[in-house]
C-alpha cells in the first residue's frame, strides 16, 4: 500500500472554542478523562458485539473483547486500547474533528449568554467525551482500524490548531488512544493510581479492563474491574455511588442523576431495567431526540436510543433494559411490531411513573450541602442548619422536565390521570408549586371548579385583571405559563370531578347570595346606556360590551366566549405560522370603577359622545396590553394617552 502523506486539517467550526472551555473549566476534575475514554472503548466493543451477531467472522472464535490500559514511563504516554469496532479514516475525521454532537452550538450560545465560561453544570449537560483527553495530554494520537477495513489510520492533535491524519500500522481491528501526558500529569503513569480510577469510575463496565503486570520477566494482564453488567447485580450489592457512576457512564453526563429505579420483572416477560432521571435538562431536550434507553438482550447490547421502548413524553429518561425474551437478532423492524416490545414499553412507562410518584411524595428533605452546589442550585432551597440544604427533588424534576411530561396527557390516554396527579403549578396563593390534588383539597365548598389563567409568563398571569374578582372572593387561580398548558387543559377538562375553568372566558357563574345578585343586576342595569355607547364606538373590534363580576381594581378586561381560543393560544399559533382568524372578544367593564362611573356621566351627555369614543378605545387598548397583546394601532393609543395627559396639565 502506498503511504499517503500526512494531511493536516482544521477542526470544524467551534471545536477549538469548546475544547478550550472544556479544558479550562474541568481542569480540577481532570481525572474524568479515564472514565470518558473507557466509556468510548466500551461503546466500541458493544457496537462490535452487536455487528458480530449477524456477521460471525468479525470476531475470531475465543477472542476476548476487552479494554487495555498501558502506561509507558519513558515515553510518558498512557494508552487506552480496545479491540472494538474501530474507525475508518472518514470516521476519525468526522467523529473527532467535527463537533458531531448537536449540543455544541447550543452550549456555546448558553455559555455566552450566562457570561460565564466556567459553568460546570452547563458543560456537564453537554458531556465532554473524547475531548477530555486534552485535560491530561498536550498531544493525543489515535490509531484505529475499522472492523470493516484493512487499513489503519493515525489521527493526531495538539488541540490548538486542528489535527493531522495519516496512514498507520495496527494489528487487527480496534482503537488505541495514546495520550502524551502533560508535565504535571505524570501521576497517571502509576499503576495504583490508574487502578483506583478504574475502580472508582468504571467498575461497572461490562467488558474486562486489563492492566499489565510484570511477573518473572513476563507480562500478565490483570482485570481491574468487576466486569459484569451493573444491572444484573442484586440491588443490595450496589452502592449509590456505583449507580451514580453508572449513570454518568451511560448518559455521558457530568452531573449526578436525580433519582433512579432498578427493577426486575418476572413472568411471561422477564426483564431487568435500570432507569435514571437526570438532574438537569440536556440542551437538546426539545429536539425530540429520544436517546433514552439502551436495549440489551440477555446481556448482549442490541441498540442505543431504543425509541420503541420509551414514549417521547418520557424522552428525558436514561437507562438500560435487558430482556430475556426478545430474540438476539432482533431488528428495528421487528421491534416496531413486536408484542414483547409493547409489554416492555409498558413496564418502562409504569416504573417511571411510579418513580415520579415516589419523588413527588418525598416532598422537601434536608440533604448535606454538596461542594459542587452551584449558584443555580442554591436558589432551589435556602440554606438550613449549617451545611444542610433543603431539597425538593420532585420540584427540580418538574422545573427541568415538566413541560415534556405534560405532552403525555395529550398522547397517552391510558395514563392521563396518573400524569395529571404529577402536574404542578404556581397560583394566586403565591407559595410555590401546587398539585391539582392539593388545590382541590383547599377549595371552599361553594367554589364551582378549578380556575386557571394562561399567559406568556407567570408575571403576565399574576397581573391578569380577569382573576381579580376570584382573588377577592378567596378562590385560588392557577397560573399556566407554559404553551403546552393550553393543550393540557383541553385534554384534561376536569380533575377529581372538578371542572377546569378558564378565568378569562365565558360568564363567570360565581355563587352569590340573593342580595349580592340583586346588587349586581342593579349595577349592570345602571350601566345600560354606557354599554350601548361603548359598544357602538368599538363595533369593529369587540363582539359585545357587558358589566363584569370578575374585576376588582381594573376598570375593564377582555374575555372570550366558552369555545374561543385564548389570546395566549392565539399568539402561540400565530408564532408557529398558523393562520388564526381574527377573533372578536367581549369587553367587560367594572361597574364600581371610578373611570367607568365617569364614563357613565359622558354617556348621559350628548355633547361628550366623541370624548366617550376616545375613552372607549383607551379602555380597550389597555385591556389588550394587560394581557400581553399590543394594541392594533399603537400610534393611535399613544396619541390618545398624550391628549389625556395634556388635558390633565390643563392645555
Ligand atoms: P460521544 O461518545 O458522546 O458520542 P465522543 O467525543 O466521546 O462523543 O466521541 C465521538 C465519537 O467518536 C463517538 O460517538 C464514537 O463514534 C467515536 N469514538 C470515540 N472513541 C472511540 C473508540 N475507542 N472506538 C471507536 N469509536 C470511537
Amino acid at each position: 500500500m502506498a503511504t499517503s502523506p500526512v494531511e493536516k486539517q482544521a477542526f470544524a467550526a467551534e471545536v477549538d472554542q469548546v475544547l478550550s472551555i472544556v479544558v479550562n473549566s474541568l481542569y480540577s476534575h481532570k481525572e474524568v478523562f479515564l472514565r470518558e475514554l473507557i466509556s468510548n472503548a466500551s461503546d466500541a466493543l458493544d457496537k462490535l458485539a452487536f455487528e458480530a451477531l449477524t456477521d460471525h467472522a468479525l470476531v475470531a472464535k475465543g477472542e476476548e473483547l476487552r479494554i487495555e490500559i498501558e502506561a509507558d514511563e519513558k515515553q510518558k504516554t498512557l494508552t487506552i486500547r480496545d479491540n472494538g469496532i474501530g474507525m475508518t479514516r472518514e470516521e476519525l475525521t468526522r467523529n473527532l474533528g467535527t463537533i458531531a454532537r448537536s449540543g455544541s452550538r447550543e452550549l456555546m450560545a448558553a455559555l455566552r449568554q450566562k457570561g460565564d465560561d466556567k459553568n460546570l453544570s452547563l458543560i456537564g449537560q453537554f458531556g465532554v467525551g473524547f475531548y477530555s483527553a486534552f485535560l491530561v495530554a498536550d498531544r493525543v494520537s489515535v490509531v484505529s482500524r475499522s472492523a470493516r477495513s484493512e487499513e489503519s489510520w493515525r489521527w493526531e492533535s495538539e488541540a490548538k490548531d486542528g489535527f493531522t491524519i495519516e496512514s498507520a500500522q495496527r494489528d487487527g481491528r480496534g482503537t488505541d488512544i495514546v495520550l502524551h501526558l502533560k508535565e504535571d500529569c505524570a501521576e497517571y503513569l502509576q499503576a495504583w493510581q490508574l487502578q483506583n480510577l478504574v475502580r472508582k469510575y468504571s467498575d461497572y463496565v461490562r467488558h474486562p479492563i486489563r492492566m499489565p503486570r510484570q511477573k518473572d520477566g513476563k507480562t500478565e494482564w490483570d482485570t481491574v474491574n468487576q466486569a459484569n453488567a451493573l444491572w444484573t447485580r442484586s440491588k443490595a450489592d450496589i452502592g449509590d455511588e456505583q449507580y451514580r457512576e453508572f449513570y454518568r457512564h451511560l448518559a455521558h453526563d457530568w452531573t449526578d442523576p436525580l433519582a433512579w429505579t432498578h427493577f426486575r420483572v418476572e413472568g411471561t416477560q422477564s426483564l431487568t431495567g435500570l432507569l435514571f432521571l437526570p438532574s438537569k435538562a440536556p440542551l437538546d431536550l426539545f429536539e425530540r431526540k429520544n436517546k433514552g434507553v439502551r436495549l440489551f438482550v440477555k446481556r448482549v447490547f442490541i441498540m442505543e436510543d431504543c425509541q420503541e421502548l420509551l414514549p417521547e413524553w418520557l424522552r428525558f429518561v436514561r437507562g438500560v433494559v435487558d430482556s430475556e425474551d426478545l430474540p438476539l437478532n432482533v431488528s428495528r423492524e421487528i421491534l416496531q411490531q413486536d408484542r414483547v416490545t409493547r409489554q416492555i414499553r409498558k413496564q418502562v412507562v409504569k416504573k417511571t411513573l411510579t418513580l415520579l410518584e415516589e419523588l413527588a411524595k418525598e416532598g422537601t428533605t434536608l440533604v448535606p450541602r454538596s461542594p459542587d452546589d452551584d449558584e443555580d442550585d442554591k436558589d432551589a432551597g435556602d440554606a438550613a442548619a449549617g451545611d444542610q440544604v433543603e431539597r425538593n427533588r420532585y420540584e427540580e424534576f418538574w422545573r427541568n422536565f415538566g413541560t415534556v411530561l405534560k405532552e403525555g396527557i395529550h398522547v397517552e390516554q391510558e395514563h392521563k390521570t396518573d400524569i395529571a396527579q404529577l402536574l404542578r403549578y404556581e397560583s394566586t396563593r403565591e407559595s410555590g408549586l401546587t398539585s391539582l390534588h392539593d388545590y382541590v383539597a383547599r377549595m371552599p365548598q361553594d367554589q364551582p371548579g378549578i380556575y386557571y389563567v394562561t399567559g406568556d409568563s407567570i408575571e403576565t398571569c399574576r397581573r391578569c385583571p380577569q382573576l381579580e374578582g376570584l382573588r377577592k372572593k378567596g378562590y385560588e387561580v392557577l397560573y399556566m405559563a407554559d404553551p403546552v398548558d393550553e393543550w393540557v387543559v383541553r385534554d384534561l377538562a376536569e380533575f377529581e370531578e372538578k371542572k377546569l375553568i378558564d378565568a378569562s372566558k365565558g360568564a363567570l357563574d360565581l355563587p352569590e347570595s340573593d342580595a349580592e345578585k340583586e346588587a349586581r343586576e342593579a349595577k349592570a342595569a345602571e350601566l345600560g346606556d354606557l354599554l350601548g355607547a361603548v359598544k357602538a364606538s368599538l363595533e369593529d373590534v369587540v363582539k359585545d360590551v357587558r358589566s363584569s363580576n370578575r374585576l376588582a381594581e381594573s376598570p375593564a378586561c377582555l374575555v372570550g366566549d366558552e369555545g374561543d381560543l385564548s389570546p395566549h393560544l392565539e399568539r402561540i399559533l400565530r408564532a408557529h405560522g398558523q393562520a388564526v382568524p381574527e377573533q372578536k372578544r367581549i369587553l367587560e367593564l367594572n361597574p364600581d370603577h371610578p373611570i367607568v362611573k365617569a364614563m357613565q356621566g359622558m354617556a348621559a351627555d350628548a355633547g361628550r359622545t366623541q370624548e366617550l369614543g376616545e375613552w372607549s378605545h383607551l379602555l380597550y387598548d389597555q385591556a389588550m396590553l394587560a394581557e400581553g397583546t399590543l394594541p392594533k394601532d399603537p400610534s393611535g393609543f399613544a396619541r390618545r394617552i398624550a391628549e389625556l395627559m395634556q388635558k390633565v396639565v390643563g392645555r
